[in-house]
């Protein structure tokens, strides 16, 4: 064990190996130092354990890659072929062109964030977008914070704290990722009131449990999941009425915030933001990176005057939205403004492309990979909690068959260790590769992926 510990050089050597000169060029002396020694360090815990000492090349060679390792960026793009379009995993909405490069402009320098350029003194920067989120939506107010979460929260903090909200049982849902509205509501302080019954809520509920402590009636998207076969669900316009009579605000948690008649494209309906504000909602919140198409964000809008309550509240500074992705979500609303979502947010150029094109990509899709695939017929959901059980119709490239179980996994595995890794889906044993997810774009890394995954199959099997 003596001689072995002699083998192992010492930090000198290590560094002056050609594997490490390009590191030695890059890198401060001393942060090489520190990695060489750590890598020593184990190296000597190694062989007191009675290891075999590695060579000088190979240690030289575990740091390169080690300091390789770092270097590559551990978040980057992967292209979304699961066939669902809002993926949370897969970071939701992809931005238009335009937004990013909003968003890059006002990252790289100083802006007007918080100054106001014709008095030269202090500003808000809630002013960059709250006129656009008023005209799109006809609200009096509206404010922009972190996620939708973060915003359900302040609005439920800064107006119902040591008061009642009182929610449809069927309402009080989670939506997945560790958001629960009886937590949240807890969180804020607000007394859950639930009424009704998982299936079955009737106005007539939500009328015995108003009392002098009710804040707020409050309405969820119940988002990710729908119920079925016998079920009562209370209307908002009948919800308004009720609210109107007792002169308390009703909260509406859209969740995915629409701005467009989903059902132009063959989907169910969807609430659209700008009805709950007709119909004289006190609040309503929802998300920026769901069916909005924009970058994160949580937003509000709704009467002026419990706008205020939740911009004075200290909850506000601590769930702010930041300058990058105020532009990115301002570019996207413009879309909408000049009506042209469709052909400019990504998530609508997804939801509206016709079938038919959807057909002519697959169909090169599977050109590269020859016999190994197929075009079948499949469905795309719309996800991020919206739509659900909605789906689109769309083409997809099957890989794989029930009598090699391992085929689709071991594909499914070559697509996401490629240079940009190409995520699909896999069902019965089979993957499923969906183009309405993937922007016509970005068929050209596609298609390189699955020649790729196809010259690789004919030499391994
Ligand atoms: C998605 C969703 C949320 C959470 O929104 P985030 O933007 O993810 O914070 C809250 N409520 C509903 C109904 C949702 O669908």
């Amino acid at each position: 064990m003596e001689g072995e510990f002699r083998k192992i050089p010492g930090v000198d050597r290590v560094l002056a190996h050609e594997r490490l000169s390009p590191l030695v060029e890059t890198y401060p002396h001393d942060r090489l130092v520190r990695l060489i020694r750590r890598h020593l360090e184990r190296e000597r815990d190694a062989v007191a354990a009675g290891k075999k000492a590695s060579s000088l090349s190979g240690i030289a060679a575990a740091v390169y890659n080690q300091v390789k390792t770092m270097e590559m960026p551990s978040l980057r793009p992967v292209i979304n072929a699961t066939g669902v379009i809002l993926h949370t995993n897969l970071g939701r909405a992809p931005l238009s062109p335009e937004a990013t490069a909003a968003m890059d402009t006002v990252a790289r320098g100083y802006s007007n964030l918080e100054f106001n350029l014709e008095s030269g003194t202090r500003g808000s920067r809630q002013v960059h977008i709250e006129s656009l989120l008023c005209e799109l939506s006809g609200a009096e107010a509206a404010l922009v914070v972190n996620n939708n979460a973060s915003g359900v929260l302040l609005g439920l903090t800064a107006l119902a704290r040591r008061k009642e909200v009182i929610v449809s049982r069927g309402q009080a849902v989670e939506i997945g990722g560790g958001f629960r509205i009886p937590d949240v509501m807890r969180q804020s302080g607000a007394k859950l009131v639930e009424v009704g019954t998982t299936n079955c809520t009737y106005i007539s509920d939500y009328e015995q449990a108003v009392s002098p402590r009710t804040a707020a009636l409050m309405r969820v998207h119940s988002s990710n999941f729908r119920l079925m076969g016998f079920t009562s669900e209370v209307a908002l316009e009948e919800l308004m009425v009720l609210a109107e009579r007792y002169n308390i605000p009703v909260l509406d948690d859209l969740g995915s915030g629409c701005f467009l008649d989903t059902t132009a494209f063959g989907l169910a309906p969807e609430p659209v933001v700008p009805q709950s504000v007709a119909l004289g909602v006190g609040l309503v919140f929802f998300s920026g990176d769901k069916l909005v198409g924009g970058p994160q964000a949580g937003i509000i809008i709704g009467r002026k005057q419990l706008m205020d309550r939740l911009r004075r509240h200290p909850l506000a500074r601590a769930v702010r939205i930041d300058k990058v992705r105020l532009a990115g979500l301002a570019a996207t609303l413009l879309h909408y403004l000049k009506g042209e979502a469709t052909s400019k947010v990504p998530v609508w150029r997804m939801i509206a492309a016709p079938v038919k094109d959807i057909e002519k990509r697959a169909e090169a899709w599977k050109g590269a990979l020859g016999n190994m695939a197929r075009v079948v017929d499949g469905e795309t959901m719309v996800g991020g909690g919206s739509l659900p059980g909605g789906t689109l119709p769309t083409r997809l490239v099957a890989i794989g068959n029930r009598e090699d179980r391992n085929l689709a996994s071991r594909a499914a595995r070559k697509l996401r260790v490629q240079e940009i890794p190409v995520v699909g889906r896999i069902a019965d044993d089979i993957l499923l590769l969906d183009p309405r997810s993937v922007l016509p774009e970005e068929d050209k890394t596609v298609v390189k992926a699955l020649r790729n995954l196809a010259s690789d199959w004919h030499h391994t099997s």
